[in-house]
């Protein structure tokens, strides 16, 4: 459903991404692991266009996507859930979740609303329908953050960290949500330090260090035979 091929990024003298390549099957769950500044997020944005690629294609659906202008477009296929909710605080979790439906997807309040509801539902939180963000513990305010996404119906979702930000007590009920989607069978790419999740969700993990993909191989081999020093080194740092 993706590819990336060859993919390069600098920030000015920075050489960001190196030329990485992976691909993404309908249904499958990826995990990034990697040293702060190795490049995680820059390649997830680089994916959903929040920022330029200035060498390599990126393919979804058989499309090339590397310089599409249609940004509203791909980012309603290619969702994204970052480590900052961002919700709007001036709006309700019920109005901010039939945002993206109503305004972009130009779908009625009326088809909206039950929408957004089965997506509270989905995330085990109904009963705060009506509530500003303000009023939400972190882990809550990060579940809406995927129910909003959800909203879009995108084909994929990026996470960046999305419980990094979170008190430790928090973390799990956003991961469950996380589980429940796998589950249902959303294609996903995760970055992430979550450990067991990695093991019980993903597919594939991919190790990354200063801007190239090190290796890439099922959870058990590269959490139990890493082949790389620097996958054993950051492993061992981490677990
Ligand atoms: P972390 O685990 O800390 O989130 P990361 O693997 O996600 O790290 P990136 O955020 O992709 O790393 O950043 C890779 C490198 O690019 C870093 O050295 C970072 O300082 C640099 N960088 C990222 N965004 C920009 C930007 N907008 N301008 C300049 N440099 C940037
Ligand atoms: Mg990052």
């Amino acid at each position: 459903i993706l590819t990336l091929v060859n993919i390069h990024k600098r920030f000015g003298d920075l050489e960001v991404l190196k030329g990485i390549d992976f691909s993404l099957k309908k249904g499958e769950k990826i995990v990034i692991l990697g040293p702060s500044g190795s490049g995680k997020s820059t390649v997830l944005r680089c994916i959903n266009r929040l920022e330029s690629i200035e060498y390599g294609q990126v393919f979804f659906k058989n499309n090339e996507i590397t310089s599409q202008t249609k940004l509203t477009r791909l980012r309603m296929d290619i969702g994204m859930v970052f480590q900052r909710f961002n919700l709007f605080p001036h709006m309700t979790v019920l109005e901010n979740i039939i945002e993206g439906p109503v305004h972009i997807k130009k779908m009625s309040k009326k088809e909206a609303i039950p929408l957004a509801e089965d997506l509270l539902k989905r995330v085990g939180l109904s009963d705060k329908r009506d509530v500003y963000p303000n009023k939400l513990s972190g882990g809550q305010q990060q579940r809406v953050a995927i129910a909003r996404s959800l909203a879009m119906k995108p084909e994929i979702l990026l996470f960046d960290e999305p419980t990094s930000a979170l008190d430790p007590e928090l973390v799990g009920e956003v991961l469950d949500v996380m589980k429940d989607l796998a589950d249902d069978g959303m294609t996903m790419i995760v970055v992430t330090h979550e450990m067991q999740f990695a093991r019980d969700v993903a597919d594939r993990v991919i190790f990354m260090d200063e801007g190239l993909i090190v290796e890439q191989g099922t959870p058990d081999v590269i959490f139990t035979a890493p082949k790389h020093e620097r996958t054993k080194t950051f492993l061992k740092r981490i677990i």
